[in-house]
């Protein structure tokens, strides 16, 4: 059933977004450059946490040319710890082609933002009615939520009909002026308002005489998500591997992985697929020709991606002399640890036992 939006919900929106949005950091001004990183940020990645990243992000890099040219290496460790990587290759890749083919500018259009790497349907709406008030909508999981209390709709919002139903729905009342006020106030309301779970607060928010859920009390069955598939889960051994020099600075033992597929380009821990025990463990090291010291057990740790959980197990392993070339593997100082590698946060569990 489509979604029957109420042209009387948009002034509404409007006031109530201009007196209680947020100091966010990306909403100082409406550079589109600024705009576009803060969306990239905010896919699958709360404000608050995201606020610290951006600041720094465009600090370092503050222009799309900046962005088109940085290194790799640097540009990951300006990611770490937001996890979902490829969208910052993405955002990499979208600028560079801003640069070629916009002449550095980022384009006043939809069709033309849609075109860039990495920019779907959400984004390029968000980006086209903040940064220069062209009236299209943006619908992400917050928009879904509120539309689907709003009217009543029961569509599953996983559904990608959801999202083409609640874009016609919704753009014919984007107002022009005034779109990029009007898509900042649904995204607004349901992160700060129409929040998930069952209790929204819809005493505080300004749609509630004209919200179907408030009317007939199905906040907590509103919106429908109907069960996503079962991610595959994979069990992983993790190794902490470290070694004292004649100097006594540590080093940790580190492997690149492979530049595309899952957190493609980024440092982690040596690994064995499945869990072993610690005589396991000694002997495979002991295989590879290391000198193996003291075995610690440490804690398992478990890490949801979208479609893959790693369920871990690890140990700390101190080695009694200097390694010799394993594999992959190389020894990194761990001193240069925080400045050079970027450590995707699957691992942020046994990062600790780096430092002993
Ligand atoms: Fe959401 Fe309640 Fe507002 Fe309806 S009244 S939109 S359920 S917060």
């Amino acid at each position: 059933m489509p979604y029957p939006f109420p042209q009387a919900a948009v002034p509404l929106l409007l006031d109530w977004y201009r007196q209680n949005r947020r100091d966010l950091p990306w909403r100082e001004n409406r550079d589109p450059y600024r705009v576009l990183v803060s969306e990239i940020m905010l896919q699958q990645t709360r404000a608050e946490t995201v606020k610290p990243y951006f600041r720094r992000f465009v600090a370092t890099l503050p222009t799309v040319a900046d962005l088109a040219e940085v290194d790799e290496p640097t540009l990951l460790k300006l990611w770490e710890g937001l996890g979902y990587y490829s969208r910052v290759r993405n955002l990499q890749k979208a600028a560079r082609a801003v640069m070629e083919k916009h002449n550095g500018i980022i384009p006043a259009d939809f069709d033309a933002l849609l075109a860039l790497p990495g920019v779907g349907r959400y984004t390029a709406g968000a980006v086209a009615s903040i940064a220069f008030d062209i009236p299209v909508p943006a619908v992400d999981g917050n928009v879904l939520r509120v539309l689907a209390r709003l009217t009543g709709d029961d569509t599953d919002i996983l559904s990608p009909a959801a999202k083409k139903a609640a874009e016609a729905a919704i753009a014919p009342h984007v107002p022009a002026p005034g779109a990029g006020d009007f898509t900042q106030s649904l995204i607004e309301l349901g992160a700060l308002i129409c929040t998930p779970g069952s209790d929204p607060k819809c005493n505080n928010c300004p749609l509630q005489l004209l919200c179907t859920a408030n009317r007939e009390g199905k906040q907590g069955i509103l919106p429908v998500r109907l069960a996503k598939t079962k991610r595959r889960v994979e069990e992983r051994t993790v190794l902490v591997l470290r070694w004292k020099d004649g100097e006594g600075r540590w080093h940790i033992a580190l492997r690149k992985r492979p530049s595309e597929g899952l957190l493609g380009g980024l440092y982690e821990f040596p690994c064995m697929d499945g869990h072993f025990d610690e005589g396991k463990v000694q002997a495979h090291l002991t295989a590879l020709g290391l000198p193996v010291g003291e075995v610690q057990k440490l804690p398992n740790a478990k890490h949801l991606f979208s479609h893959i959980e790693w369920r871990m197990i690890g140990y700390a392993v101190v080695l009694t002399a200097p390694p010799s070339a394993v594999e992959d593997w190389f020894f990194a100082r761990i001193s240069e640890l925080d400045e050079w590698y970027a450590i995707p946060s699957a691992y942020g569990a046994y990062r600790p036992y780096c430092f002993g």
